[in-house]
């Protein structure tokens, strides 16, 4: 018994699809990607090598930025009065808002003239 052939709609389909190969993941099989992809080519946005090459050089500037950032030093006076201890605050806040500072380090500076904020206060 002959069974029609059923129309299959990716065959009659006439844009081109991304040929993206997706690695195998606990979720699935490796497969393609299978979007549409962009006029004249064989990935779609998503996987295009233009679109990672940008991807790539915003995460190589973003990593040297916070290099430089984190060897960056600066005078931060030692509080040994309430004033100082003010003075030391505006820079750090200073130095946050100019992106300046590693937020890791100026929390632990923060921290520390809180203790030091303390023993004035004793
Ligand atoms: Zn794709």
């Amino acid at each position: 018994m002959n069974h029609p052939v059923q129309p299959n709609h990716r065959d009659q389909d006439i844009r081109a699809l991304c040929t993206h190969l997706i690695p195998p993941a606990p979720s699935g099989p490796a497969h393609l990607c299978g979007s549409p992809a962009l006029l004249g080519q064989a990935f779609c946005y998503y996987h295009h090598p233009a679109r990672r090459a940008d991807t790539n050089r915003d995460a190589y500037r973003t990593r040297c930025r916070d290099r430089r950032i984190a060897r960056q030093s600066f005078n931060l006076p030692l509080p040994t009065s309430r004033r100082e201890l003010q003075h030391s605050l505006s820079e750090i806040i200073s130095l946050i808002s100019t992106n300046q500072i590693d937020l890791r380090r100026a929390s632990l500076l923060i921290h520390a003239l809180q203790v030091a904020s303390k023993n004035l206060r004793e």
